[in-house]
């Protein structure tokens, strides 16, 4: 059990109280960010079974989905050179660097598929970033790193293991994919026993 797991529980909580208070999306992605920048912060709270990469392909752990599923939290683990295809997520979301470092493209559409939209930004320890189908949904992530592993948090306006989006090839053509998660338990932050003192 991680001594710190009581973050988690505080993100989880601020996280529903805030999206039960608004649905606007530009104020759950302003505030939700502040609230994930404090999450990782600092790197003290993410248990190790939610923390470790494979060698094969990077890893989305499910830590957290709202009983509502309003929203869902997930640890990204990224083993050395590891990258994403362009992908959307048809919902917004939020992305938080935990450990490591990660390299984030944006894509645009156009006439004849996608065009990399800027350059590519660097997400350091506690930056984050936000992507939805209003402000651009289209990106291809990497691990900033090949000789070692980055982990970033992610937060979806969704059960984002569960929803049905595209993956891209390199004319831009989508491919439909649902994730799902590498984990079949989750991180207890419930247990009165693991909180800290008062
Ligand atoms: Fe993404």
């Amino acid at each position: 059990m991680s001594r710190n797991l009581h973050r988690l529980h505080s993100f989880v909580t601020d996280l529903a109280a805030l999206t039960r208070r608004t649905a606007e999306e530009a104020e759950i992605l302003s505030q939700g960010a502040q609230l994930l920048s404090a999450l990782v912060a600092q790197d003290d709270w993410l248990p190790d079974a939610y923390a470790q990469p494979d060698p094969e392909r990077y890893r989305q752990y499910l830590l957290h989905c709202d009983s509502a599923e309003a929203f869902s939290v997930v640890s990204f683990v990224w083993g050395p050179g590891q990258s994403t295809p362009v992908h959307d997520h048809t919902v917004w979301g939020l992305v938080g660097v935990l450990r490591g470092a990660e390299v984030s493209q944006a894509y645009r559409r156009t006439a004849d598929g996608l065009a990399p939209e800027g350059p590519a930004a660097r997400l350091e320890p506690g930056q984050v970033e936000a992507v939805s189908p209003r402000i651009g949904d289209i990106h291809r992530v990497s691990n900033a790193f090949d000789d070692r592993a980055s982990i970033s948090i992610h937060v979806y306006g969704a059960n984002i293991g569960a929803v049905r989006r595209a993956s891209y090839d390199a004319e831009g053509r989508p491919k439909l994919f649902v994730s799902g998660y590498a984990n079949s338990t989750l991180p207890n932050f419930w247990n009165a026993a693991a909180s800290p003192p008062a």
